[in-house]
């Protein structure tokens, strides 16, 4: 089971079933209940429908062989790992408050120190009381630097100031932390543009990487949130926290297929090594 067994298993296979109209059915039901919405769901049975004609296809261990191979090609979309090539590179940090932000910022930091990266990261949620104070917590954890200002200045300052930092002191990744709210969606939108031109301006030889958090558990309303940020922000990627909880999964595909941008990372928990890179392989096995 590994990675995913919170997941929980498609109903339709959690009992024995016969290759007929009424699996392709109940398979629908299934796949719709977990999250996976319409449009992707009618997708892939209409898929599964073609390669069971065309491959003869009759027993379910074939089947559910065939399900999976189609859900990991829907899931192949965009590049997979970070674009960490830049000095320094830049992950820029996104999503609304209370999706684990602050928490992935910190097993994120973790990991890529782990594997050897000199890390900073830059508070730029200067908006909301305390929460450069919990970046600063997972910053000690993780044992990472940190670049923060005092609440209610401006966040493209301290990105400005950590990016300077970054490279005085030879950093490898700038974690740039942001604000999940503001008084309105379009200040935020505004304030997200004005921290990635200071990026871009300071950051000649950097590589970019901008990386929405969603929470599985919100299900398709996961989906709502990622359109709105993608109009401004050029998402390139999500990180899908909470998947230990009761979440269902199926998101996982909804994403990719609609906005065509890969989940890099899943979450499974709160603590410092709950963040594992997403294996659409893995995730595929659990729920079929
Ligand atoms: P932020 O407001 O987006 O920065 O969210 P936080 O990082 O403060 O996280 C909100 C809550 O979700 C905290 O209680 C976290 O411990 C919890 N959390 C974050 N990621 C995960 C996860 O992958 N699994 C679980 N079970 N809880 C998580």
């Amino acid at each position: 089971m590994g990675l995913f067994n919170k997941i929980k298993k498609l109903n339709i296979f959690s009992g024995l079933f016969s290759v007929d109209e009424d699996f392709f059915e109940e398979l629908e039901e299934s796949l719709i209940l977990s999250d996976m919405g319409m449009e992707t769901t009618l997708e892939a049975v209409e898929t599964l429908r073609e390669r069971v004609k065309e491959r003869k296809i009759k027993e379910p261990e074939e089947v559910k062989a065939c399900l999976r191979e189609i859900l990991v090609e829907m899931l192949a979309v965009g590049e997979p790992g970070l674009d960490l090539s830049g000095k320094p590179a830049v992950i820029l940090m996104i999503g609304v408050n209370g999706v684990g932000k602050t928490t992935t910022i910190g097993k994120l930091a973790n990991r890529l120190k782990a594997d050897g990266n000199r890390v900073l990261l830059a508070a730029g949620d200067t908006f909301r009381a305390a929460a450069a104070e919990q970046l600063s917590v997972w910053a000690e954890r993780a044992q990472v630097e940190i670049v923060k200002h005092e609440e209610g200045s401006d966040p493209a300052a301290v990105v400005f100031d950590a990016m300077n930092a970054a490279r005085a002191r030879r950093v490898d990744v700038v974690l740039v932390d942001t604000a999940g709210r503001l008084h309105n969606k379009q200040n935020l939108m505004n304030e997200l543009n004005k921290i990635r031109r200071v990026i871009d301006r300071e950051g000649e030889s950097s590589s970019k990487e901008v990386l929405l958090v969603l929470d599985a558990t919100t299900g398709q309303n996961g989906l709502i949130q990622a359109k709105q940020f993608s109009q401004s922000a050029g998402i390139t990627g999500i990180v899908l926290t909470k998947l230990d909880g009761t979440a269902k999964g199926g998101v996982v595909l909804a994403i990719a297929k609609e906005m065509g941008v890969p989940v890099k990372y899943v979450g499974l928990g709160e603590g410092i090594d709950d963040l594992q890179p997403f294996d659409p392989a893995a995730f595929a096995e659990a729920l079929v």
